[in-house]
């Protein structure tokens, strides 16, 4: 790969934006607590302490890190179902029978930093490196939203001048810009989220000003041992501070709805955990808000990795599971994605736990969308995907299940974010809206791309769905029912 010039690099971390979110020079991740606290734990707990708790996450309030820690010593099975049964029933209450779902979307695959499980890093000399251009982002982005149908993407980019801000910016402006002729009209991406780098509070100005919806970016890993060996210290990456606060940087750049993460695998899950919690609360302590989403992505093969599959803090699928019970319970309100890095089998199970959002069809190989003869190749993608269901079967899936998917953008476009969208999911009353744009939403896609099979599954659930609002939401029957006839008439993107 090219040589990237030390002076570029040696500009981008600002110390001043670390520094001053510190408490006298300590963050937020005091490790020496978070192992006392699990420690301190009971190591199989009474079932009236997890029942105690799980009462408390049913009134949706956030779980403090002693109760996080009870959570994750639960090995009793009846105990597991009840954990699992309040999880289903959290989910149900803030975001009722809904999933979200997105596609990512891989702008380029340059990167300057090595981090070592990472197919992009820049140590990887079987890589084939490409950045797309303005036409070859407009050509993808047909086929995301003209021929798939997807309103949300999660664009996502390495850390190089290639593509760095003015970069970034000129692509949100050009995905937002496509608008693709369908059957019924024209189809368009709604809501760009961004998963990139650790940017400065100027950089992350002018991202916001170009119209993000999420801006996500992982930790990977909380642990600073661990940190400082997946990530060179000699590279931008591997400054644990630069990477820890810059949510904080991107709210105090006017970022409302932020995403935080963990990439499950690189050290001991129940640390991860509990430091997600601690980061969240830090981030409502200091800015007002916690997370939108939290994102706990595992570990899986990627070219050259230097994580084999010996290493000692791989996560099992039933660990798994119990992190995304325990973030369910503990963050009530949060967001939480599950990717296609995770086979078909955990991502059904993963709705019933609590999940609420979930990318199809995806495609991470650069130029994926529109190159029909690339499905999956290791030189060109960031590691290999489990599920790769279309997003007309997922749908089906789903619907089978009684799951609606939804393709609502209409909070971030009517200003329902950050601390507002926060109040609302804590209410209830976010469920109000989502519904029926949930509703509108997904007929507006069986009518424009679903296929018979998806659309006999799908139609008859949205008949279901009409009787709820019926019974539950009288107040906004008209305005929805009017909404409704108009989209099967071919209007589109209505919203309330
Ligand atoms: N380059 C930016 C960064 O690192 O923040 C953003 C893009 S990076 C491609 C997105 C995320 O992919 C990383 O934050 C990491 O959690 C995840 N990732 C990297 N390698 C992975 C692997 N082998 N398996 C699963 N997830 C991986
Ligand atoms: Fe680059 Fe991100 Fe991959 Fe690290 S995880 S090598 S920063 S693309």
């Amino acid at each position: 790969m090219e040589k990237v010039s030390a002076s570029w690099a040696g500009q981008r971390i600002k110390r001043g934006q670390v520094e001053k979110y510190m408490d006298n020079g300590r963050d937020f991740i005091n490790e020496g607590l978070i192992h006392s606290q699990l420690a301190a734990a009971p190591k199989e707990p009474a079932p009236q302490q997890v029942r105690d708790i799980l009462a408390k996450s049913l009134t949706v309030k956030d779980l403090t890190p002693e109760e996080v820690a009870v959570l994750i010593n639960v090995t009793d099975k009846g105990m597991l179902e009840e954990m699992r049964a309040a999880a289903q029933a959290i989910k149900l209450k803030i975001y009722d029978n809904r999933i979200v779902t997105f596609a990512p979307f891989y702008l380029g695959n340059y990167c300057v930093n090595r981090c070592v499980y990472c197919g992009f890093n820049n140590d990887n000399h079987d890589a084939r490196r490409k950045v797309l251009d303005q036409e070859e982002i407009k050509k993808e982005v047909a086929v995301l939203a003209g021929k798939i149908g997807h309103k949300r993407l999660i664009v996502v980019y390495g850390e190089h001048p290639r593509n760095d801000v003015d970069y970034i910016v000129e692509s949100l402006k050009t995905i937002y810009s496509v608008r693709v002729k369908t059957k019924n009209g024209h189809a368009s991406i709604r809501r760009v989220n961004v998963n990139a780098p650790a940017f400065s509070i100027e950089d992350l100005k002018r991202i916001n000003e170009a119209g993000i919806g999420t801006y996500q970016v992982f930790q990977e890993t909380y642990h600073k041992a661990t940190y400082a060996r997946m990530h060179p210290a000699d590279t931008i990456k591997g400054d644990y501070h630069w990477r820890l606060y810059c949510m904080h940087r991107a709210m105090e750049a006017g970022i409302d709805d932020v995403g935080i993460g963990v990439l499950f695998g690189l050290y001991d899950w129940r640390f991860e955990l509990m430091s997600l919690i601690y980061h969240t609360q830090e981030l409502e302590k200091k800015l007002g808000i916690g997370a939108h989403t939290i994102s706990f992505p595992r570990l899986v093969p990627a070219l050259n990795s230097m994580i084999g599959p010996d290493w000692k803090y791989l996560v099992n699928d039933e660990d798994f599971k119990k992190i995304m019970l325990i973030i369910r319970l503990a963050v009530p309100y949060t967001g939480m994605i599950i990717t296609a890095r995770e086979k078909a089998s955990i991502r059904d199970e993963a709705v019933l736990m609590g999940v609420t959002q979930m990318d199809a069809s995806s495609r991470i190989a650069i130029g994926g969308y529109s190159d029909v003869v690339v499905a999956q190749a290791e030189n060109k993608q960031q590691f290999i995907l489990g599920d790769t269901r279309s997003l007309d079967e997922l749908i089906r899936d789903l619907a089978r299940k009684g799951v609606i998917t939804s393709f609502c953008t209409a909070g971030y476009r009517c200003g329902r974010t950050g601390k507002c969208i926060m109040d609302l999911l804590r209410s209830g009353a976010e469920g109000k809206f989502c519904k029926l744009n949930a509703i509108l939403t997904f007929q507006e896609w069986l009518d424009d791309f679903g296929s018979e099979e998806t659309r006999k599954v799908g139609l008859p659930l949205i008949e279901k769905e009409i009787e709820q609002v019926k019974a539950k939401n009288p107040n906004a029957l008209e305005i929805f029912m009017d909404y409704h006839a108009r989209i099967k008439k071919g209007e589109r993107d209505l919203y309330l």
